[in-house]
């Protein structure tokens, strides 16, 4: 193992280093036994990501300014990585064990999908973070601590794993959880410190229990030294500010309610889109024939030179020949846009069955 920081500079006289480029040469000094790294980054992705898999058991660290999307996307147990500021979407997307560091704020879909690992922010995480968390029992559950608060819609469809949001500075806040956070949620625990509104009904908020309070004591210590904001931690401990968020057992879930009723009791009115296109609240089959198609192929009699490609391919038979003349039954047809794609002479053209969009 080499103990030189590698500095990188991914920007001089204007020219960028991309993130192709960025990435060989990780892997090229970690190849040559380079654990330790200072990046100067210039927006490149994925920095710090897998790189841990190609080194020999070391640990690696990187300490990074201005990086990118994706900053410790898919980091393996044993990387270590600090961000000096702030960083932007999908911090620690997909985390499968490394520590992560954002001094700063945090993009949307920060710890998107996380499985094993801590991250740690010292700021604020946009829309979407901690959805999707997992936990696998056959390894620690990953961590996500979050000094102030997060967007709305976070730890949609979170199915374990813990989520903290200090709730710090936030007094000003309606919901330190944005809105519509924690839909279909179905396992792990957020605790929460301050003010919450607007969350699904699918989860319930509950006071906190000795072996929370415990959990709490311990990490926040641990957070708030890596964050250097140790001077917090008699205001985070008080411990009559928090609850938790848990899921609700299926027993006391809400019944489910068919789609085409979802559509018309609990849609967004006129649908999402409804300023353009009309929304007749039918839900078609899957897939759709007929009036339900989204497209539909039309035939084009003069490029064809009856090769029969279409005939041959179309998934659901719908291509008819008669005396050289082509047409899709309508009854079969499902819009798939396979004859489009075959045809050689593009005799076959797919268009819109929408009139309001096309
Ligand atoms: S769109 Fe698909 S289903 Fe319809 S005729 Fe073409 S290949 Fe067949
Ligand atoms: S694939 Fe094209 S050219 Fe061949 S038969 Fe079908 S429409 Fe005609």
């Amino acid at each position: 193992m080499n103990k030189e920081v590698i500095k990188i500079q991914t920007l001089n006289e204007n020219k960028r280093m991309s993130t192709q480029e960025l990435l060989q040469l990780i892997t090229l000094k970690i190849s040559e036994g380079y654990t330790d790294f200072e990046i100067a980054g210039c927006g490149q992705h994925n920095i710090g990501g897998s790189s841990w898999a190609i080194c020999d058991g070391d640990e690696l660290k990187f300490k990074i300014t201005n990086p990118g999307q994706r900053v410790g996307a898919m980091a393996l147990k044993g990387t270590h990585i600090y961000v000096e500021g702030s960083a932007p979407a999908d911090v620690g997307w997909l985390n499968s064990g490394a520590e992560i560091i954002v001094d700063g704020d945090c993009g949307d879909t920060a710890s998107h999908c996380a499985a094993g690992g801590k991250i740690f922010v010292s700021g604020r995480v946009g829309t979407r973070s901690g959805a999707l968390m997992k936990h696998d029992p056959k390894f620690e559950p990953p961590e996500f601590w979050v000094l102030k608060n997060t967007g709305s819609f976070g730890f949609e469809f979170m199915g374990g794993g813990i989520a903290v949001i200090c709730g710090w500075d936030c007094e000003g806040l309606e919901s330190v959880l944005g809105n519509r956070s924690c839909v279909g949620m179905v396992g792990g625990t957020i605790y929460v410190r301050g003010k919450i509104s607007g969350i699904a009904d699918c989860v319930a908020i509950k006071e906190l229990n000795d072996n929370d309070i415990d959990f709490l004591k311990n990490g926040l210590d641990e957070f708030l030294k890596k964050i250097n904001k140790t001077d917090l931690y008699n205001e985070l401990t008080d411990f009559t500010q928090w609850h938790k968020i848990e899921p609700l057992p299926p027993e006391l879930k809400k019944k489910k309610i068919p789609v085409s009723e979802f559509r018309k009791t609990s849609w967004v009115e006129g649908g999402i889109f409804g300023d353009f296109i009309h929304d007749d609240f039918v839900v078609y089959p899957l897939p759709a024939v007929g009036d339900g198609r989204v497209h539909i192929p039309v035939w084009d009699s003069s490029p064809c030179i009856d090769c029969k490609i279409c005939l041959n391919n179309c998934p659901n038979s719908a291509i008819k020949e008669n005396n050289k003349q082509y047409s899709s039954d309508e009854n079969l047809c499902i819009g798939c846009g396979i004859c489009e794609a075959v045809c050689p002479k593009q005799a076959w053209k797919l268009i819109s069955n929408r009139n309001e969009i096309s």
